[in-house]
């Protein structure tokens, strides 16, 4: 039996459902551990401090970036994302798999020190199915959704920097392909 890379790397473009897939996949297998990162931006309704995310300011993430804290950080659509390096190294170190969802500039970070790390693109079924889901989330204002439909056209041209791709059609599907290349199933 081969063994399975230890740390996987889930990137795609905003809205493609990065969360939904993930969160499907936690429903059926609580315990898939998936990194929690800090962020800058603000929480968005239903989002709580330390399940989502981190929710800092800019000197606290200052400080995190100062103190080495950061596996790996960038800027996306004006606010910083960041992964706590400890919480992850423990997980490596009991051989356990370790989920980080993370920016494309993240992803190539971790690539660049984590050589044995798998990345995971998460890739929409179209151009048009991308902007109705990111803008019927209904989560961000027209300035921020054009934002974020930037930054998706840098990142859908670089899957090919990407072990693998899966389409998020059906999110069950997805899910459980995502399992699978975590060993988990
Ligand atoms: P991301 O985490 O990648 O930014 P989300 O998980 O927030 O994206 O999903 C964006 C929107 O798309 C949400 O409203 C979600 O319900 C919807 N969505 C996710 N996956 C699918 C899918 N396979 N089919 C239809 N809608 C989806
Ligand atoms: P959102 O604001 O929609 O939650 O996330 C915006 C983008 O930031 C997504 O592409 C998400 O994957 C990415 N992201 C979330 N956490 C991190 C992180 O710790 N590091 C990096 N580089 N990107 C992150």
């Amino acid at each position: 039996m081969s063994e399975r890379p230890r740390l996987t790397v889930l990137s795609g473009p905003s809205g493609v459902g990065k969360s939904t897939v993930v969160a499907h996949m936690r429903k059926q297998f609580p315990e898939v551990w998936l990194s929690v990162s800090a962020t800058t931006r603000h929480p968005r309704p239903g989002e709580r401090d330390g399940v989502q995310y981190h929710f800092v300011d800019h000197e606290q993430f200052d400080k995190l970036v100062a103190n080495g804290e950061l596996l790996e950080w960038a800027v996306f659509a004006g606010n910083r994302y960041g992964t706590p390096r400890q919480a992850v190294l423990d997980k490596l170190d009991k051989g356990e798999p370790v989920l980080l969802e993370i920016d494309l500039q993240g992803a190539r970070q971790v690539k660049e020190s984590m050589p044995e790390a798998q990345l995971v693109f998460l890739a929409p079924p179209s151009w048009e199915e991308l902007v109705r889901r990111l803008t019927g989330r209904g989560t961000e204002s027209q300035d921020v959704i054009d934002e974020r439909l930037a930054a998706a056209k840098v990142e859908l041209a670089a899957e090919a920097e990407f072990d693998t791709t899966l389409v998020n059609t059906s999110v069950e599907q997805v899910a459980a392909e995502l399992l699978a290349l975590l060993g988990v199933a």
